[in-house]
């Protein structure tokens, strides 16, 4: 789960992290109060979206010569107007995609100078199993870039969970970004934190790009963007509560709500399977066949026939979806039970476009007299190969 950044700053703000003072503004009418309680003589105006790259974003339907989604202002009314200026607009991207987002909320800070902007990231490094450090002199930009054209301009420091963070950790990082003087007790300070915060919160990622050291040669966070990892939510109802749905999927939003696990796609086979691993070699062979899933769907072992209603009508609603791809193994499960659950979906939502439905395992032969039986237009198929040439070449015409 993602959060903004105007909720990342007050989490790091909650550990003692250094953050610029803030106003959060859902209304129009607050704008002008809020950026009235914050002191010049600069202001930030920044629009808030699950997304990076806002900065040198561009709105839908811009005026001419604007600005993207982090704009300077030099008074309280510019701050305000600026605000009002985003509200409900679309920000396009590179991370949002071609459809952007909508932008509900704007956040408006004290605006800092800059004399240096550097990287600092921490995540969890697959290889090691560790928490790692990431950072770069070469902040501000996007960091993908720096990888792809100077990648000895990042390093990564990992942490040894035995130990936890030490004094060391928060040297080296400081010694890679070129600090100095008491921007290394800073560094080490903000690392220790950091790192904190990461295991307190069962994070995933927290990116701060920028790092800025101030023209005081102090160290601050410009921008925050954490996520969290889902698995561990249950346990951080603090966390949960900043979940903003209204920058998720519709459709992925629907799924998580009946413990399904699914992914939108931009493809055009609609598919239901169980098992991750499933979902993966349908999605694969999809490929392979010359078409492209519309999304990834695990209805997972001991799925209900209502859990594969709800997982049919969250497919079915994707306009995307041009025909649907029910593989099922029926291991735990039996084939019986799942054949009355997709004819019971059908029935209730409908069936627009082709369904080809591949059954395996336990009780297959009954699950699919059932579907024959059901007088519905199903086109059965016998393995996996059969099931993605079926229901390309229906797909296809
Ligand atoms: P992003 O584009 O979504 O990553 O948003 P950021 O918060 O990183 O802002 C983009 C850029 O705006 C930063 O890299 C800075 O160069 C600039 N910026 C953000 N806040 C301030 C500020 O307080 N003062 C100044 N001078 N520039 C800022
Ligand atoms: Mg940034």
């Amino acid at each position: 789960m993602n959060i903004h950044e105007y909720q990342a700053k007050a989490l790091l703000r909650s550990y003692g992290l250094p953050v610029s003072d803030g106003r959060i503004v859902l209304r129009a009418e607050e704008a002008k109060a809020a950026a009235g309680e914050l002191d010049g003589p600069l202001w930030v105006v920044k629009a808030q979206i699950h997304a990076g790259g806002r900065g040198k974003g561009r709105f839908r339907e811009p005026e001419a010569g604007e600005k993207g989604g982090v704009r300077l202002a030099r008074s309280v009314g510019e701050a305000a107007e600026e605000a009002l200026r985003m509200l409900g607009r679309t920000l396009v991207t590179h991370q949002t995609g071609p459809a952007g987002k909508q932008v509900g909320r704007v956040y408006i800070e004290e605006g800092s100078d800059i004399a240096r902007e550097l990287y600092l990231a921490l995540l969890i490094d697959r290889k090691t199993s560790r928490i790692s450090f990431v950072c770069s002199t070469e902040g501000g930009m996007d960091i993908e870039e720096v990888a792809a054209h100077s990648p000895e301009k990042i390093l990564t420091f990992s942490v040894d969970p035995a130990t936890g963070i030490q004094g060391f950790h928060g040297r080296r990082i400081a010694f890679a970004l070129g600090l100095e003087g008491k921007q290394v007790r800073q560094c080490v300070d903000l690392v220790t934190k950091l790192y904190r915060l990461f295991v307190d919160k069962d994070a995933e990622m927290i990116e701060i790009n920028p790092l800025i050291v101030t023209p005081a040669g102090d160290l601050r966070c410009l921008d925050a963007k954490v996520g969290f990892d889902n698995n561990a939510l249950y346990r951080q109802p603090d966390i949960l509560s900043l979940r903003d749905e209204t920058e998720e999927d519709p459709k992925e939003l629907a799924a998580s709500k009946f413990d399904l696990n699914y992914i939108a796609l931009d493809g055009e086979i609609g598919c239901m399977v169980n098992g991750a691993g499933l979902a993966m070699a349908t999605m694969d062979i999809i490929k392979l066949y010359g078409a492209a899933p519309a999304n990834f769907l695990d209805v997972g072992g001991g799925a209900t026939k209502e859990k594969v209603t709800e997982a049919f009508k969250i497919i079915t609603s994707d306009p995307n979806v041009k025909g649907i791809l029910v593989n099922i193994f029926g291991g735990i499960m039996r084939c019986d039970i799942i054949a009355e659950g997709v004819l019971a979906a059908v029935r209730e939502v409908g069936l627009k476009v082709p369904l080809v439905v591949r059954l395996e395992g336990t009780n297959v032969e009954l699950g699919k007299q059932i579907i024959r039986d059901s007088g519905l237009n199903v086109i059965a198929a016998e393995n996996l190969s059969d099931a993605a040439a079926k229901i390309v070449a229906a797909v296809r015409g």
